[in-house]
């Protein structure tokens, strides 16, 4: 089998592809042939060592994994081999206080992959059974791939850490971004009026095939004045935030009363300055919103399966290419999900 591993870390690190025996999976484990991988920013993170965590190289990058079971371990009933299956990427212990009652996005011994243990640039992954679900064998393993971990992410910022209603107005940041265009499907689904943020044409033409009603430029500095323009200056109730830094910021001058923006990243900057005077007036909150449970990565594939929300897919590059497809996730070039195909 063939893997794609980093070996020093940069901004672009330096990868290697290279041969290795076939996995032999553990009891309770299985191994799965890689068919797809999208690329998260996790990867860019890992690739530029600025993950507050430790990291043991090589690694093996990807967390966004589709593919077929090839090898079952001892103790593993729920999946055979020639199964299609998707791979939970923040893969939780399911025994601490937080699993046992369902919030596996606050595991207290959580391991990620792509970045604790290998991930998927490789034509083979060996994964706990539990972590992996079956899809159905209709189901795009492409398409799959393409919502596990981002859309999953969206999905657990819009169901589980705030909860959109119908008619409110809800702010997307960044388009065309994983997480934004599923994060518009997601809210227009859940009967949201939405308004999203684009820095091009070609991103704000995505954004209102995805159903945006309004398309502002977040590189436009008057952006948070032309929200309340449209919201009738009510602002809006919930803001999708993974930008951070002076963006968030930013945030702030257009949310409503009452409103929510909740956050998963921070790719412009971990700081910020934030007025608190408005702030608790308002009654706003700020929330932080982290990976997925086990609900929310389910029941991403059952509104994939649905239609709820379609794939949205820039390109696809073949294994050896990874280093490109990074590059292009890396200089913001991406209208959606960016997959590796081992
Ligand atoms: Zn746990």
């Amino acid at each position: 089998m063939v893997q794609f591993q980093l070996i020093e870390h940069g901004r672009p690190g330096v990868w290697e592809l290279v041969e290795k025996p076939l996995l032999q999976p553990d009891a309770g484990e299985v191994v799965i042939r890689v068919r797809y991988c999208g690329l998260n920013h996790l990867d860019l993170w890992m690739e530029a060592g600025a993950l507050p965590v430790s990291i043991q190289l090589p690694r093996v990058g990807g967390g966004e994994v589709s593919g077929h079971v090839i090898r079952c371990g001892p103790d593993v009933d729920h999946l055979k081999p020639g199964m299609p299956v998707a791979v939970q990427s923040n893969q939780y212990c399911g025994e601490c206080d937080f699993c046992r009652v369902g919030d596996h996005s606050q595991c207290l011994n959580s391991r990620l992959l792509g970045v604790h243990r290998d991930g998927g640039f490789a034509s083979e992954i060996c994964v706990p059974s539990r972590l992996v679900h079956p899809l159905p064998d209709s189901l795009d393993l492409a398409h799959a791939a393409s919502v596990l971990l981002a859309g999953s992410t969206a999905m657990h910022m819009l169901t589980d850490r705030v909860k959109v209603r119908e008619g409110q107005w809800v702010l997307v940041m960044g388009a065309n971004s994983g997480v934004g265009s599923y994060a518009i499907q997601i809210a227009c689904s859940l009967g949201a009026k939405v308004i999203a943020t684009a820095s091009s044409p070609e991103k704000e033409s995505l954004a209102r095939r995805l159903g945006a009603t309004h398309v502002v430029n977040h590189r436009n500095d008057s952006w948070p004045a032309e929200v309340r323009r449209i919201t009738s200056k009510k602002g809006v109730d919930i803001i999708v935030e993974h930008i951070g830094g002076s963006i968030l910021e930013s945030c702030f001058h257009c949310l409503a009363r009452g409103g929510t923006v909740v956050t998963c990243g921070a790719t412009a900057g971990k700081d910020i300055h934030l007025n608190l005077w408005p702030f608790f007036v308002k009654e706003q909150r700020l929330t932080g919103s982290y990976g997925r449970t086990r609900e929310d990565f389910l029941r991403t594939i059952d509104w994939l399966l649905e239609g709820r929300i379609r794939p949205v897919i820039d390109s696809i590059f073949p294994l050896e290419d990874a280093m490109a497809a990074m590059a292009k996730l890396r200089d913001g070039r991406v209208l959606g999900k960016v997959l590796v195909a081992p």
